[in-house]
C-alpha cells in the first residue's frame, strides 16, 4: 500500500482519484464567510504573511493570531462577526497573495473528500464544485492540496 493511501485510510484508489470539476468562482468569498471558521497555520505561511506585511513573525503573531486549544495557532477573527480579520468588505482577501495555504487548498480537505456523499454536501457552500465553467482537477493536484492542508492542521505552537 502507498503511503498516500495508507494516510487516507483506503486500500483502494480514492474516488476522486480521477479527477473532479471545480472553478473558484471570481467574487465568491462564501469559503471565508463563515462566521467561527478556524484557519491552522503552518510556520511558513506565519513566515509569509508577515513578511508580506513588513512586521517581525513574533508580532504578527501576538497582533493576528490566537490558539486553539492545543496552543496552534489560528487566524484571529473579528469580534463583531467572527469572521476572517483579513476578508473585506467585498468579501475579498486582503491578504490573497500569501494567504494561509489551507485558504488556498480549499474546497480539496479531507472532511470534504473523504466520501461522494461529503463532497456532494460541500457543494452547498462553494459553488465552485461542478460548476458551468468549472475545469477537471486531476487526482494529483487533489493530492497535493489535501497534503498542503494536513500540513497546515498540523500547524505550530512556539516561535
Ligand atoms: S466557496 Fe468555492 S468558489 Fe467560492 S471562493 Fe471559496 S473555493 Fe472559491
Ligand atoms: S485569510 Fe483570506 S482566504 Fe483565508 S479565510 Fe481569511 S479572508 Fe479567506
Amino acid at each position: 500500500m502507498s503511503r498516500w493511501k495508507r494516510r487516507f485510510g483506503s486500500r483502494e484508489a480514492p474516488w476522486w482519484e480521477s479527477g473532479v470539476n471545480f472553478i473558484c468562482v471570481p467574487d465568491c468569498g462564501r469559503c471565508c464567510d463563515e462566521p467561527g471558521g478556524i484557519v491552522y497555520l503552518s510556520r511558513e505561511d506565519a513566515e509569509r504573511i508577515a513578511n508580506h506585511l513588513k512586521v517581525s513573525l513574533k508580532q504578527w503573531l501576538a497582533e493576528n493570531c490566537r490558539t486553539s486549544f492545543d496552543g496552534r495557532f489560528v487566524l484571529e477573527s473579528k469580534p463583531e462577526d467572527g469572521r476572517c480579520i483579513y476578508l473585506t468588505g467585498e468579501k475579498t482577501c486582503s491578504i490573497y497573495e500569501v494567504k494561509p495555504a489551507q485558504c488556498s487548498a480549499f474546497p480539496f480537505w479531507r472532511e470534504n473528500l473523504v466520501s461522494g456523499r461529503s463532497w456532494e454536501k460541500t457543494k452547498a457552500l462553494c459553488p465552485g464544485i461542478d460548476h458551468a465553467d468549472a475545469i477537471e482537477i486531476h487526482g494529483d493536484s487533489i493530492k497535493l492540496n489535501l497534503e498542503a492542508d494536513r500540513i497546515a492542521e498540523k500547524g505550530f505552537r512556539f516561535i
